[in-house]
């Protein structure tokens, strides 16, 4: 569906225009109609799949067609990367309309808080925020929310992981009761079921997206272990032409290891973690967004949300813990109907998580055999892993004698 067939005022559809966008994703195209009819929502959409124009567009046209004044919509989201880049794309949009935006979220810096304070005080139409830093500013009382219109959770599932509950619902309780709710998830465990009945009236619900990465996405995995993962990284990066690449890993200290490591071999890297100040933050994403930086090695931190054009190459130098992480790790990569390659190292003891992932997605990933100058690495054997084992017999206080009672193999 073209989105000149949406019904758009002629600014937004200019909007879209400077911002190349023609034909609708099957999210945008399932979600715009209904929000502009003024339909509460919940949508279960991952990023990568468009869901930020799905919201944004129908909300800002409803502002412009109303001419509403003041504050008219409120975006919550859990990080503030993910702030920062909603507030990029609003801007984009936009850029043909009489709105204003801001961006609200934490950091030490007293110049940012001032430029919130101000644009809150001033009535921004829009405010993109995180929930922590959002109360702050609400509880010096300047911020008045007596003209909104719009509500969105954005990633509303990892707003609760991250413990957002009480916060979502005190700043609810500044809001007016007639409003318009739209929540975005990427997974619709029973929590965020339970929270949309609290907050939205009469909804619908949007289901697009299975947890699987987009399309376009060529994924393939590597049995290693863990010596072989520096060597195997070294050897999928020599002598490559590859212009934008990330590399996971869960831990911080591993992605400090793994950005020095890079660097002594040759390849220059900068790594982004929750050690960063947000200002350091800002600017790796930046570097790596102008390509002044061709590899990012990160965190789970920007695994979600954050958008960066053209990412070729995802490696997941280990499997993620939560198989949805995945789909959003890979989902870096193949954005908006891209190509693009999501490699993932697999130990021994990480199979039957990565089966899990497979599970997940619906889809066998092809385990490649490693180069030849890494080595040979484990076979692919889940099943029979940890059968392997020798179970480890407990035994009574007493000492001696065996409870009879053996380890179970997790399933
Ligand atoms: P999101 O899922 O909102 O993070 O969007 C993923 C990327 O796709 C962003 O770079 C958007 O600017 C881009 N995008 C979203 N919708 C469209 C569209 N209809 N046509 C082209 N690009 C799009």
């Amino acid at each position: 569906m073209k989105f000149t067939e949406f019904g758009f005022s002629q600014e937004v559809i200019d909007g879209l225009e400077a911002m190349r966008f023609e034909k609708a994703t099957p999210v945008q195209e399932a979600t715009i109609p209904p929000i502009m009819n003024g339909k509460d929502m919940i949508a279960c959409a991952q990023t990568g799949t468009g869901k930020t124009a799905a919201y944004l567009l129908p909300v800002l046209d409803r502002q412009v067609q109303s001419n509403s004044e003041g504050l008219n919509t409120l975006v919550l989201v859990p990080t503030r990367e993910l702030a920062m880049q909603i507030d990029q794309q609003m801007e984009g949009f936009g850029y043909f309309l009489p709105i204003t935006s801001i961006a609200v979220y934490g950091g030490n810096d007293a110049g940012l808080w001032n430029a919130q304070k101000n644009a809150l005080t001033t009535g921004a139409n829009v405010i993109v925020a995180t929930p922590g830093r959002l109360i702050q500013h609400l509880s010096m009382g300047y911020v008045k929310m007596d003209t909104l219109k719009h509500l969105i959770l954005d990633e509303a599932d990892r707003m609760l992981d991250m413990g957002f509950y009480e916060d979502i619902m005190q700043i609810v309780s500044f809001l007016p009761k007639e409003r318009q709710t739209l929540m975005f998830s990427a997974t619709m465990p029973k929590k965020i079921r339970d929270m949309a009945r609290e907050l939205l009236s009469e909804y619908e619900e949007v289901n697009i997206a299975l947890s699987k990465p987009a399309e376009g996405v060529l994924q393939g995995a590597y049995m290693t272990y863990e010596t072989q993962k520096m060597p195997l990284i070294n050897s999928l990066l020599k002598g490559k032409d590859l212009k934008s690449i990330v590399i996971f890993s869960s831990t911080k200290q591993k992605v400090k290891e793994i950005q020095q490591s890079l660097q002594r071999n040759g390849f220059p890297a900068k790594a982004i973690h929750s050690d960063l100040e947000q200002k350091d933050r800002t600017e790796v994403m930046r570097e790596f967004k102008n390509r002044n930086v061709q590899i990012l090695v990160a965190t789970d931190i920007i695994a979600r949300g954050i958008d960066v054009e053209g990412i070729d190459l995802v490696i997941n130098f280990d499997v993620p813990n939560d198989a949805e992480d995945y789909v959003h790790r890979v989902g870096r990569t193949a954005r908006a109907s891209s190509t693009g390659v999501a490699l993932t190292f697999i130990t021994e003891k990480d199979q039957q998580d990565f089966q899990k992932i497979e599970e997940l997605i619906e889809t066998t990933i092809i385990k490649i055999p490693l180069p030849e100058e890494v080595g040979e690495g484990p076979e692919y054997n889940p099943k029979s892993y940890n059968k392997g084992k020798k179970p480890y017999k407990r035994f009574n206080k007493k000492g001696g004698k065996p409870s009879g009672k053996y380890r179970k193999d997790k399933k």
